[in-house]
């Protein structure tokens, strides 16, 4: 393992090991690749119960959610990856007008980029990572990790997973909190991949920017879930309330509003509040991750009740120092103006709202500076496509919420101030390789018609080409252009 703690210039030995690695590594077949990887799987199951002991450790989550939302979905991951890769990246033949260019072959080819580096966020502390970590190396890039400073050592038995597996260096670890991260920003590395808050990802882009390399960035998130009144009750009810509650609502895709309406509310509300109320502390919700994180959010219910929102089941008084417990809360509010439907709480709160209609949702759903995932709860699929439609956000779920982050296939990725990054889905590979377009000629012909010398002749071949190709001139105007074209090119032919 490559590892460096914290400081500046160890960061550069790991990216400069990296790199040095990275080479022969590219020129492996993607076969070859693969097959190297492809163990991994075995041992993120096998590894399943030491996984989610760490994370749980670290973050506090139940075991039950690291399994289900860490180790499955990872050992996925390398089983798509390790299975697709090849054909995602098979050089794709380009169509090429014969008549224009003849004799002439392109293809594209997808290089590795060189060192990737991943900068993560603590909430998926294995999950998150593997994302991106595996389809970058399976292209044939080198990847320097940085986890989060709350799970360092969710981040080292990551990297440990890899063992034997690798060349020496190609996956480097760097440990430590946000200069950590800056100095790996700035050091030799060719893109960076970051998740994690959206004044964290502004910085990072800025550093990128300076440096003119590409940036991924998969930030905050504030997701509407908006249920209509043909929606299934029960469903709804028990799928919107996972999804806020899940990992403590520490999702980035937790449903923060919900938008529901009028004709169902009170039914949807107490259904909610009901089930809300049976959720057990440290076995289906568990504690925030820091202590910090607590008082956002209970500085966000504050503020809401202060406003008027008024709070069915759950809250909590007390200091904001007061530990990392806070117990599942679900709250009526009126206004769409306070930090609790503006800003990213990341805790286990439920604002619900009535609306008269969908398109009232919608329109409230849409007006947010983020715009990750959202959902549509109803049995009317023709609507649901609509709305799906109108709803500015990178996912969207008819009939559950959030959990798609999981499917190694699809994309997942935002609007606005959730960022452009993409990872699942070969869309990532966009993120983890560059293009380079090869073109052979096996033109005999000594001469093309474009190059040297510019004559008369081939003005006339470029403007009769214009005319034939714009479809708003008429028949008799092209058959001219078509005459006018044979001549030029035989005179050109003839060195005219
Ligand atoms: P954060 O922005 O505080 O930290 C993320 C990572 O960036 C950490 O590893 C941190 O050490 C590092 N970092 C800090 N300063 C840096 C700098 N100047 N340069 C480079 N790296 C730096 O975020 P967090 O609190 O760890 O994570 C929570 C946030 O992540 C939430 O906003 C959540 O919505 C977001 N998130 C988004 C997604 C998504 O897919 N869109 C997924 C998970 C989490």
């Amino acid at each position: 393992m490559n590892e460096a703690n914290a400081g500046g210039s160890p960061v550069n030995d790991v990216v400069a090991r990296a790199r040095a690695a990275q080479r022969a590594w590219a020129d492996l077949t993607v076969d070859a690749r693969a097959r190297r990887l492809a163990p991994l799987k075995d041992r993120v199951l096998d590894r399943a119960q030491a996984i989610a002991a760490c994370v749980q450790g670290e973050v506090g989550k139940p075991e039950v959610e690291a399994l289900l939302g860490e180790v499955l979905p990872s050992a996925d991951v390398v089983q798509y990856w390790t299975s697709h890769v090849e054909e995602l990246l098979e050089p794709t033949p380009v169509d090429i007008d014969r008549l224009a260019y003849p004799a002439k072959e392109g293809t594209i080819h997808r290089d590795a980029r060189g060192v990737v580096a991943v900068i993560m966020p603590w909430n998926f502390p294995v999950a998150l990572p593997l994302r991106t970590i595996v389809p970058a190396l399976l292209a044939g890039n080198a990847v320097v990790f940085k986890p989060s400073e709350v799970t360092p050592r969710s981040g080292a038995l990551l990297v440990e997973l890899f063992d034997g597996l690798l060349p020496e260096g190609l996956l480097g670890l760097v440990q430590g909190a946000g200069d950590v991260g800056g100095a790996l920003c700035a050091a030799d590395v060719d893109v960076v991949v970051f998740t994690g808050s959206v004044a964290t990802g502004r910085k990072v882009a800025h550093a990128c920017a300076d440096r003119l390399i590409p940036c991924s960035l998969e930030l905050g998130g504030k997701d509407a879930a908006i249920v209509l009144a043909d929606a299934d009750l029960e469903r709804a009810a028990n799928g919107v309330l996972w999804g806020a509650m899940m990992n403590a609502g520490q999702n980035c895709a937790s449903v923060e509003r919900v938008y529901v309406e009028k004709s169902i509310a009170d039914a949807f509300t107490q259904k909610v509040c009901e089930l809300a109320a049976k959720l057990r502390p440290g076995i289906e919700v568990g504690p925030l991750a820091t202590s910090a994180q607590r008082a956002i959010v209970a500085r966000h219910v504050r503020d809401a009740k202060a406003g008027g929102a008024r709070i069915l089941t759950g809250g909590a008084d007390g200091p904001d120092d007061a530990g990392r417990e806070y117990p599942p809360t679900v709250v009526r509010v009126d206004s769409d103006e306070t930090a609790l439907m503006r800003e990213e709480t990341f805790g286990p709160v439920l604002p619900i709202a009535v609306v008269e209609s969908a398109e009232d949702a919608v329109a409230r759903a849409n007006a947010s500076r983020y715009g990750l995932t959202a959902s549509v709860w109803t049995r009317n699929r023709k609507k649901a496509a609509r709305l799906a439609r109108e709803l500015r956000a990178g996912v969207v779920t008819i009939n559950n919420h959030g959990f798609t982050g999981a499917i190694p296939a699809a994309p997942w990725s935002g609007h606005g101030e959730t960022g452009w990054g993409i990872t699942g889905s070969p869309l990532a590979l966009d993120v983890l390789t560059r293009p380079r377009f090869v073109l052979v000629d096996r033109s005999r012909a000594k001469s093309e018609l474009w190059w040297y010398p510019y004559t008369p002749a081939l003005t006339a071949v470029a403007t009769s080409m214009a005319i034939l190709r714009s479809s708003a001139r008429g028949l008799f105007e092209r058959v001219g252009a078509l005459f006018r074209l044979v001549g030029a090119m035989m005179k050109r032919a003839r060195g005219g």
